[in-house]
């Protein structure tokens, strides 16, 4: 399961209303990005979903149950921002097995979860170190590892590679979508990168001033954009 609903979700911070009317219905398994311009939403809308932020209006529905104040992890969400904050004294090892510890997991079944997590993410001779040793694309992998160590039904990435440098991105774009191929995990992914968008998405979401401005394939977007903002951001510039 991994079905996401947002049914009119709306969102005001005091008179200002950031989010209008957002409907949109995300399939399992499905990789959905969402671009706009800084300030338009994204990270609010994903802070919804998360449960880490109240909904002023509307509904968000997480396999058909409504999204309340339960923790993110109870409800098979993990979140993977741009500022990956890892323990820097543990070592990558015990930076992965953080959440199973909370959670109380017994040793043997931690051990056995870090090592198939690390070996998907190619961080099997890593798990020794401290994060001071890592590049930033080894680093990231290391916050995403932690994210997907709890087997969550739904990620929620919030612009994870804008701090990396133009290869890393490039690496790091092609090793998410094989780990979205190989977790089947419905994936909802903010970027102001186009060529992210573009590369990695079932689905494109545009954002602007509190609406979609449109949804659809990146190929749909890229030839087809229904106005000119959407031209804008994803269209092709020809
Ligand atoms: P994005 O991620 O698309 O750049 P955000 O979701 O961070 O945009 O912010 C959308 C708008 O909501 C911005 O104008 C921002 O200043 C405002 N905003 C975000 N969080 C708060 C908050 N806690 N209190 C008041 N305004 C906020
Ligand atoms: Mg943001």
């Amino acid at each position: 399961m991994g079905q996401l609903s947002l049914k009119d979700v709306q969102k005001s911070f005091g008179d200002y209303q950031v989010l209008k009317n957002i409907q949109l219905n995300v399939g399992n398994g499905e990789f959905v990005v969402f671009v706009g311009p800084s300030g338009c939403g994204k990270s609010t809308l994903l802070r919804m979903i998360a449960g880490l932020d109240s909904v002023t209006g509307g509904d968000i529905l997480i396999d058909g149950d409504r999204v309340n104040e339960k923790p993110p992890v109870q409800r098979g969400i993990a979140m993977v921002f741009q500022s990956y904050a890892l323990y820097p004294h543990m070592t990558v090892f015990e930076n992965i097995a953080f959440p199973l510890r909370v959670e109380k997991m017994p040793e043997a079944r931690i051990r056995e979860k870090v090592e198939g997590v690390a070996k998907i993410l190619q961080l099997d001779q890593r798990l020794q170190q401290r994060p001071g040793m890592l590049s930033g694309g080894q680093r990231q992998r290391v916050a995403i590892g932690r994210a997907i160590v709890r087997e969550p039904k739904i990620f929620l990435f919030d612009e994870p590679l804008s701090n990396l440098d133009a290869a890393l991105r490039a690496d790091m774009r092609i090793e998410l979508s094989k780990l979205h191929r190989d977790l089947k995990a419905t994936m909802i992914y903010v970027t102001h990168d186009q060529v992210e968008a573009l590369t990695m998405a079932d689905r494109i979401v545009v954002l602007n001033a509190g609406n979609i401005a449109q949804v659809g394939a990146p190929l749909e977007l890229y030839h087809k954009p229904q106005n000119l903002f959407v031209a804008g951001f994803i269209g092709n510039p020809k």
